[in-house]
């Protein structure tokens, strides 16, 4: 291990769907449920003062208006609210290869993508001979990371592995067979940023997996991990929860609903 490093951590939102219910957040819910729970899409970035590194690409505007999904701002658009360019981020890591987490992989020509081998397996097996498995997969993302990983921009992880000093790998699979989530040292100590392993807080706290499933037994486990990771449940993040704009303040007021500073303890 190098010695680690100290990091800023953002969550940068840049889609929204507002008319979804809480019956569609559960598995094994209410089906009468009907309660609104709009879900929001966020990239995340870690800075330090010599390197950036991006947490998931998003999806585009095709993909937005093929899903019907509300696309906010580009991902483009919405790092560079932070002074980031997406055209020049070297690295980037990809939690798993779901449509809203590598649809976006075109605005990073520069990047070198960092995935786990079993959701490259996962995305081009067996499993996505059956529809269930493959709708949350875009055949084009798909096949323009088999193309990235022929042009050598692939970097594959079998397992934790450490990125970078103060940057760490953890596979957990369940959503998706590679699902990976990222824990970032900040000045508040190690965030876990759990992209998809919990989507909002309250599929963690009530341990009822969002309705999305790889491996249910996986899944759940994943609960476990996330918080043997964390410090307090204040230090994990979920991957598509409205409320995280809420606990955490924007870098500054002009950024209020659109980023938020994670690295900064959250309100509640
Ligand atoms: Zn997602």
């Amino acid at each position: 291990m190098t010695s680690p490093q100290i990091w800023e951590l953002y969550a940068v939102k840049y889609a929204t769907l507002a008319e979804r219910t809480r019956r569609e957040s559960f598995f094994g819910g209410d089906p009468h449920d009907d309660a609104p729970m709009p879900i929001d899409y966020y990239v995340w970035a870690a800075v330090s003062p010599e390197r950036t590194i991006i947490i998931d690409t998003g999806f585009d505007s095709d993909e937005a208006t093929k899903r019907g999904r509300t696309l906010i701002r580009s991902v483009t658009e919405g790092l560079e609210t932070i002074g980031i360019q997406a055209n020049t981020v070297p690295d980037v890591i990809v939690t798993h290869l779901h449509y809203d987490h590598i649809g976006g992989h075109a605005q990073f020509p520069q990047a070198r993508f960092h995935l786990q081998e079993k959701e490259m397996h996962f995305a081009t097996g067996p499993h996505m001979c059956n529809h269930v498995m493959s709708r949350s997969f875009t055949v084009d993302h798909v096949t323009d990371m088999v193309r990235n990983v022929f042009e050598g921009r692939v970097a594959f992880y079998d397992g934790a592995a450490e990125l970078a000093p103060g940057i760490t790998l953890h596979h957990v699979g369940g959503h998706s067979m590679g699902l990976q989530f990222v824990k970032v040292l900040t000045k508040r100590g190690w965030v876990v940023l759990a992209s998809d392993v919990t989507h909002f807080y309250e599929n963690l706290e009530t341990r009822t997996p969002f309705p999305v499933i790889y491996n249910m037994g996986e899944m759940v486990r994943a609960y476990e991990t996330l918080e043997a990771h964390a410090e307090t449940p204040g230090h994990i993040v979920p991957g598509h929860d409205p409320l995280v704009l809420d606990r955490y303040p924007a870098p500054d007021d002009r950024l209020k609903g659109i980023v938020a500073r994670l690295d900064v303890t959250p309100s509640s």
